[in-house]
């Protein structure tokens, strides 16, 4: 599918209008406690149709590390661009054939519009609420939930995204919850993200906490950038038990370019 950069008609969305009949019940709720309890039922448990909004681990991300996609890739602000096609954000360092996460999205029939609505649910959530029903869901898990990475497909559309993920991390940080995410939005203005780790994927500008790159397996490293410890693990080792991209400090890591 072609990228749409997020023009697209939400109302064609699958799903979207129970999605949008439950916020509208939230809305109605007068004791906010009602209201974060049913918003982290939709993180964890989903709706009619769909499963939870919050997914927790995957192959490479151990599952106390909580996953929620801002936006899908196929609607990313940076989807098909490259150093030299640039979109008004940035530039992804991935050629669009090889984005996993576009991949994952023409071949589940459930990705895209599930993202879609993860999109619609981002958007019309303030940052208090989200925080608080994410807490809520740490409680209600039986297993330890430590982390929260934001967009495992799209990235950050605009300065806005930035403040709203830093306003959730304030609060998730005062519970020990650490918040990260890897972008190629070069171009906004990455100044906001006191509180959240900022793994940066395209060297173009200096911005985040460090700078993430895909390198040929064996290359010799430039000083202070070290092997992702998935790959030198050989996925022994998941993100969340290394918290290399999750801590603010420590040196830039480089993934193995198959
Ligand atoms: S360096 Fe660690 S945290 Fe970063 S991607 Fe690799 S395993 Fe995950």
């Amino acid at each position: 599918m072609e990228p749409t950069y997020g023009d697209y008609e939400v109302s064609t969305v699958e799903g979207i209008e129970t999605l949008q009949q439950e916020l509208v019940k939230i809305n109605n709720m007068s004791d906010y406690s009602d209201v974060v309890e049913a918003v982290s039922d939709l993180l964890m448990n989903g709706h009619d149709g769909s499963s939870g909004y919050l997914s927790f681990g995957n192959n490479k991300i151990a599952k106390s590390t909580a996953i929620f996609n801002m936006n899908s890739a196929t609607d990313c602000p940076n989807a098909d661009t490259s150093e030299n096609e640039q979109s008004d954000t940035g530039a992804c360092q991935v050629p669009w054939e090889s984005c996993y996460a576009h991949k994952a999205e023409y071949m589940y029939p459930n990705a895209l519009p599930k993202r879609r609505r993860q999109e619609y649910l981002w958007d019309n959530l303030d940052a208090h609420t989200f925080a608080k029903a994410f807490l809520r869901v740490v409680e209600r898990k039986r297993s330890t939930v430590d982390t929260i990475r934001f967009s495992e497909s799209g990235d950050f559309r605009h300065e806005s995204d930035i403040i709203k993920v830093n306003s959730i991390a304030k609060i998730l940080n005062n519970h020990d919850i650490d918040v990260y995410t890897y972008s190629a939005s070069h171009k906004l203005d990455w100044s906001y993200a006191t509180h959240f780790t900022v793994n940066q994927s395209n060297g173009l500008a200096d911005y985040g906490d460090r700078l993430f790159t895909a390198l040929p397996k064996g290359s010799d490293l430039p000083d202070g950038m070290v092997w992702c410890a998935y790959d030198i693990s050989d996925g022994e080792r998941k993100c969340g038990e290394c918290k290399l991209c999750i801590n603010k400090e420590g040196p830039d890591v480089a993934i193995e370019l198959h």
